[in-house]
């Protein structure tokens, strides 16, 4: 029986990824070693018993003891804090989802590679941070990494059988996010609230005010860019309101290979589950004729600064990713507390990078664990002082 285990299960990938192992038999049908999540310990609890998990790990040691009561008589271990979480990848399994939001999900899924599994990646911080680091070690132990992100299952999905050398360039879809159609000069007062609606797709928080900012398209842009090993110059993002294309490739020859699907991230999470067969899906099919017709645009660069910010980060590469996460995480945490404006994320990152640009260091390629969180750790400083000088509000 297939062994699983799912980092950021009670996330809203990680749910999807449940309900799929529960649609495809549950208990019946695969073995679940490891569940974790964060401060909802009932829904980590009721998916370790609908799943009959080994161990339930929170990344918050003082919700151990609520898990602990919440999983009495199940027989299910209870574990907490973020060693405990990076123990879990230890836990021999065949296939294992990285959907931890944020770069708390790179050294469990780095742990996992270590035991040549499968690591099917939404985590996209991970690529982002330390792509050459992952690939490498997934190569040093003959580990498989699938992508999760519908942009990058979609081009995954396109090369199948292609030549990568043919590759010509890549085109990943953004939606525009919920401020596309705003008139510029109100983004400044945009509210929490209204930054964490998306137009198509259903979303954890942070990755929804990201595609409102398209910092989430800058880092697709990376992501791109480690996974597939493709040039920059060759990575273009363009909008497309509808959501349906998720990516296309073209080829030498001229040809544009197009992913269409529906909205729902259970179709890459399924694809990565059930790679190199396809099993019949709960997602809807698109109906063409319906749809009528498919929209384009390019991105205004005056809306969006993430993606030139991208740009840069990929001219530079080293530990540049790293530092750019992590200032990005800073800034996204300032805006949610109500710290800065929705327009000053990108003001802050691009601060910090340009003070972190004075370091040769920035240039260093990541070659461990401790190096990348040195540096996010560095860059997260940089970020607060830029958002303090700034004035932002404490
Ligand atoms: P989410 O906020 O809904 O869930 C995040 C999960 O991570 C939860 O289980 C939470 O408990 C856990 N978590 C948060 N902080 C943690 C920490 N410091 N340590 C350990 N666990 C922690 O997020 P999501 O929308 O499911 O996104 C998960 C990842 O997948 C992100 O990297 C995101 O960019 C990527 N992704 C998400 C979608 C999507 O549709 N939601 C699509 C593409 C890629
Ligand atoms: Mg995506």
């Amino acid at each position: 029986m297939r062994r699983v285990t799912i980092f950021g299960a009670t996330g809203s990938i990680g749910c999807s990824t449940v309900d799929l192992l529960l649609a495809a038999g549950g208990p019946e049908a695969f073995r679940t070693v490891a569940l974790t999540g964060g401060r909802n310990v009932a829904r980590l609890a009721a998916q370790a018993r609908a799943l009959r998990a080994e161990l339930a790990v929170t990344a918050h040691d003082d919700c151990l003891p609520a898990l602990r009561e919440a999983l009495a008589g199940s027989g299910i271990e209870a574990a907490a804090g973020p060693a405990a979480l990076v123990e879990a990848a230890d836990r021999p399994a065949d296939w294992i989802m990285s959907a931890i939001v944020g770069a708390a999900g790179l050294a469990p899924g780095l742990r996992a590679l270590r035991h040549g599994t499968t690591l099917a990646l939404a985590n996209k911080e991970s690529l982002v941070t330390a792509g050459p680091l992952l690939l490498a070690e997934a190569a040093r132990h003959g580990a498989r990494i699938l992508p999760v992100d519908s942009e990058h299952s979609a081009i995954f999905q396109a090369l199948a059988g292609e030549d990568i050398a043919a590759v010509e360039r890549v085109i990943i879809t953004a939606s525009g996010g919920a401020f596309r159609d705003w008139p510029l000069e109100r983004l400044a007062a945009a509210t929490l609230a209204e930054a964490s609606t998306h137009p198509n797709w259903s979303m954890g928080q942070r990755i929804t005010i990201d595609s409102a900012s398209m910092f989430n398209k800058s880092m697709e842009l990376i992501e791109t860019r480690e996974y597939f090993g493709i040039e920059p110059d060759r990575i273009e993002a363009v909008i497309h309101p509808e959501s349906l294309v998720h990516a296309l490739v073209g080829f030498r020859d001229g040809a544009l290979m197009a992913h269409l699907g529906p909205p729902d991230m259970r179709h890459s999470i399924g694809y990565a589950l059930n790679w190199p067969a396809r099993a019949d899906l709960p997602v809807a099919r698109l109906d063409l004729a319906a749809i009528g017709s498919l929209t384009f645009r390019a991105p205004d660069p005056a809306r969006y600064p993430a993606l030139g910010l991208a740009r840069e980060v990929m001219r530079i590469r080293g530990l540049a990713g790293a530092a750019f996460n992590a200032a990005k995480e800073a800034a996204l945490d300032a805006f949610i507390a109500g710290r800065i404006p929705f327009t000053e994320m990108a003001v802050v990152v691009e601060a910090a990078l340009a003070r972190l640009s004075a370091d040769p260091g920035l240039g260093n390629a990541p070659e461990s664990l401790d190096m990348v969180q040195a540096m996010d750790h560095l860059a997260r400083q940089v970020a607060q002082d830029v958002i303090a000088v700034r004035g932002g509000k404490d």
